[in-house]
């Protein structure tokens, strides 16, 4: 490509800025931009920086997304609490860690505005029992156990439903060693009983809970999921612990361990069990004989899997779909000691409600080229922590959600260039093409396509390359959506760049989206060119971004 690059009218090499366009220098030595704090806010919130990436180690890059959540609080507090709030209460990101971490950081903001925002904002962002807990050891980290933190646990207390709350209290009782005794006893809400306290109004009820919860004693006058968890925890046998399922309503930690290998417990709680519970506990029920090749239970488990308003009112994240896969796919668990026979018809139906996690996308009818870096940096680090998923595996299952839904679609994989690339005083020699054409399509298994990419050579990286085939192929792209973690350094010319040549040449006023798939601060998208969008990979958002961008919705 290196005859193409010199007909191009302005190049810049990589390993230069391109002059007076404000780039900053990459952690591999290329120029790039920085993303602006609240790009960087978003990446977090979604992608997470568990396990870190290939240029930082976990603790580096968590140490660099905090400063930057802390920028946005001290800039706009209350705008950095509405973009937690909506990115957790939306389930747009796998784990609700870094939302909860956000949180617990806005809440202990120098500004008073912006400290009573993150309180107010606790429910929406701490949904369950286990995301209270979290918040609870992750604030201490930022402030004290002041009145109005109190009040505001004391809040999440009374402001939930109370067989709502029984439900949380039987199902998470402690996480990181807090207990829901040790915060109703900082938060006091029983105290509010009666007294004229609109934000810890609670009902006797309420009172009646907390009392059992902080006491212990007797379930009498208690919700009734309380006594059966009581009777749960005194069941002789399994068959015993299976009724009390059936009668009260229990989740499967309300139940001793030691029943928990039974297969009528597990139909018991299959029954009326949460979408993310059953989506994590196939393999055990595979396991236990609840699911097999045509049994009951694989055909309740199928069943929901195909209903798409079902995922959606769950939140299921495509990540915890994926993920599901994976594993379960496997066929054993992460330290090699259960074994199960995976079912196909299960690995079927996961990769339906893959796609089907990300809501309905409009198809636009933009001829598109998604393509995925491939470079030996996308092969490091695990996307939102899953064990084993990396950044370029992770790119693979994403651009088939586009690519399911965009007909004219042409997918391809890069990294650097043929015959070598200069960079600096030093040439890197490339061991054959950089750009080539990948053959996974929506039609092949969701693991298998990801085998594909996952058994690819690695290289250097030159993110221009999609645009530069595109101009030697002559092809006719109105959207190029790229992959990648921005860690540009091999080209002779700047993706940037590349993709105005295009424009020139072809005629067509093509769009570029940089699908950020690593939570670090650069991207190769110019920031003053409206023609270029930034977005986060694995938003479940993600893909109806790209739909609307590519019609120039935005
Ligand atoms: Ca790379």
């Amino acid at each position: 490509m290196n005859y193409l690059n010199r007909q191009l009218r302005r190049t810049t090499p990589q390993w230069a800025p391109i002059p007076g366009a404000g780039q900053v220098r990459g952690s591999a030595g290329g120029h790039v931009w920085a993303v602006d704090d609240w790009m960087r806010l978003r990446r977090f919130l979604i992608l997470g920086s568990e396990g870190g990436s290939f240029y930082s180690g976990e603790w580096n890059l968590t140490r660099e997304n905090a400063d930057a959540v802390g920028r946005c609080i001290e800039a706009d507090g209350p705008r950095a609490v509405a973009e937690i709030v909506a990115v957790s209460r939306d389930g747009r990101a796998p784990k609700n860690d870094p939302a909860i971490f956000a949180l617990a950081m806005a809440a202990g903001a120098k500004d008073e505005r912006t400290r009573r925002a993150a309180l107010d904002a606790l429910p929406e962002v701490c949904r369950t029992g286990s995301h209270l807990f979290r918040f609870a050891v992750l604030v201490e980290g930022f402030r004290g156990w002041g009145r109005s933190l109190r009040r505001a646990v004391g809040g999440w207390y009374t402001g939930r439903e109370v067989d709502d709350l029984a439900y949380q209290a039987v199902k998470y009782r402690n996480r990181d060693g807090v207990t829901h005794r040790d915060l109703l006893r900082l938060s006091h809400p029983a105290r509010a009983v009666g007294a004229h306290n609109p934000t810890l109004e609670c009902t006797d009820e309420h009172g009646r809970l907390f009392d059992w919860l902080v006491r212990g004693g007797d379930t009498d006058g208690l919700p009734r999921i309380v006594e059966g968890y009581a009777r749960a925890q005194a069941a002789d046998t399994a068959l015993e612990s299976a009724r009390l399922i059936g009668d009260y309503g229990l989740p499967r930690e309300a139940i001793r361990s030691e029943h928990l290998r039974a297969p009528e417990v597990w139909e018991a709680l299959l029954e009326d069990m949460p979408m993310t519970a059953m989506i994590r506990n196939l393999a055990t029920m595979t396991r236990v004989g609840v699911i097999a090749p045509g049994s009951a239970g694989a055909g309740k488990v199928i069943e929901q899997l195909a209903d798409s308003e079902r995922l959606r009112k769950a939140r299921v994240h495509p990540i915890a779909v994926l993920a599901a896969m994976r594993t379960y796919g496997a066929g054993r668990g992460a330290r090699g000691r259960h074994r199960w026979d995976p079912v196909t018809s299960v690995i079927d139906a996961l990769d339906g409600a893959f796609y089907a996690s990300f809501g309905n996308v409009q198809t636009t009818g933009s001829r598109t080229l998604l393509a995925l870096d491939v470079s030996g940096s996308m092969t490091w680090g695990s996307v939102a922590g899953v064990p084993g998923l990396t950044p370029r595996d992770a790119s693979a299952a994403m651009a088939l959600v586009t690519a399911a839904t965009e007909a004219r679609t042409e997918t391809v994989g890069f990294h650097t260039g043929r015959g070598g690339v200069r960079f600096g005083q030093r040439t890197w020699t490339g061991h054959e093409d950089g750009i080539a054409p990948l053959s996974i399509s929506p039609r092949q298994r969701l693991d298998d396509a990801i085998e594909t990419v996952s058994d690819l050579p690695f290289g250097g990286t030159d993110c221009a390359l999609p645009m530069l085939y595109a101009i030697e192929r002559e092809r006719e792209v109105d959207t190029f959506v790229i992959y990648t973690d921005s860690e540009t350094w091999a080209g002779e010319v700047h993706p940037a760049q590349a993709l105005r040549s295009y424009r020139e040449r072809s005629g067509i006023n093509a769009r570029l989206v940089v699908v950020g798939m690593v939570s670090n601060g650069f991207s190769i998208a110019d920031p003053d060119d409206p023609g270029m969008l930034d977005v986060v990979g694995f938003d479940t958002g993600t893909p109806a971004v790209i739909a609307g961008f590519a019609t120039g919705s935005f």
